[in-house]
């Protein structure tokens, strides 16, 4: 009895781990976002195992029965479209079951698309928040306001089409100054990082047809006291200098 949570590649194939191989080989079932998309993966590591839908349209109602399943001895695995599942994917709802019903659950570590895209930005690291998909309509501007003191760097997943307008919402909030950087196709053939201000970023993509998954990151707003540790050291260096 158990669930695991695999992940699987965000592009390149060859990011799937040995383990996640492994799990997906030995579990009873496995539960996929889109059964035809995961069919292809699964082909691809030839792993033939029944294929049962598991979606946000019937996480609601399937959970209860899922539970249900691990709790007569079955051993599950749930695989997203990409990336780890339950980040920005379904899958809270029956992590969350399990727990409450004693069921063992067992999150694969492997591919995820914020991780890549925060270290290639080059921005603070050491603190940051994953933002995942800002509201579409209601709610978007109260989030974007509740961020406008965010000191630690914020990650956004967001769809090509919506990257300018995101970038120009961005830019309202933040100052058009503020460091930000685009990650673009990450670990595909043409994956691209563009690292710049903000106005920058939009003066770039204005020019170009945005294609592809992508995801932003934008540096935090600038504590008065980091600022003046940076002050403090500079005086530092420049008194050791002329001793
Ligand atoms: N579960 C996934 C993860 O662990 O990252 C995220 C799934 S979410 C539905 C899809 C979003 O993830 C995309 O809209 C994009 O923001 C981001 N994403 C996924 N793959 C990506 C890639 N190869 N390059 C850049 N962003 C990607």
């Amino acid at each position: 009895m158990k669930l695991y949570l695999v992940p699987t590649p965000i592009g390149n194939l060859d990011d799937i781990t040995l383990r996640a191989i492994k799990i997906l080989q030995s579990v009873d079932a496995i539960l996929a976002e889109d059964t035809r998309t995961s069919g292809v993966l699964l082909r691809h590591l030839a792993i033939s195992k029944p294929l049962h839908s598991y979606h946000i349209f019937n996480e609601h109602q399937t959970v209860q029965r899922l539970v249900d399943q691990l709790k007569s001895g079955k051993t599950l695995a749930m695989i997203s479209d990409a990336g780890t599942p339950a980040i920005s994917d379904p899958g809270f709802l029956l992590v969350r079951a399990c727990i409450q019903n004693d069921v063992p659950v067992e999150c694969l570590p492997g591919p995820t698309a914020f991780v890549p895209a925060l270290v290639n930005s080059g921005l603070p690291n050491d603190r940051f928040t994953f933002e995942g998909f800002l509201p579409h309509k209601k709610g978007r501007q109260t989030r974007l306001s509740e961020l406008a003191g965010e000191e630690r760097t914020m990650i956004f997943y967001e769809s090509p089409h919506r990257l300018l307008k995101t970038l120009g919402q961005f830019a309202d909030v933040f100052g058009p100054d503020r460091p930000a950087s685009v990650s673009r196709e990450l670990t595909k053939l043409f994956e691209e990082n563009r690292r710049g201000s903000l106005s920058e970023l939009i003066t770039y993509f204005t020019e170009k047809t945005i294609k592809g998954e992508l995801v932003i990151c934008v540096q935090g707003k600038e504590a008065v006291s980091r600022k003046a540790k940076r002050q403090y050291d500079r005086e530092e260096d420049t008194t050791d200098e002329d001793e």
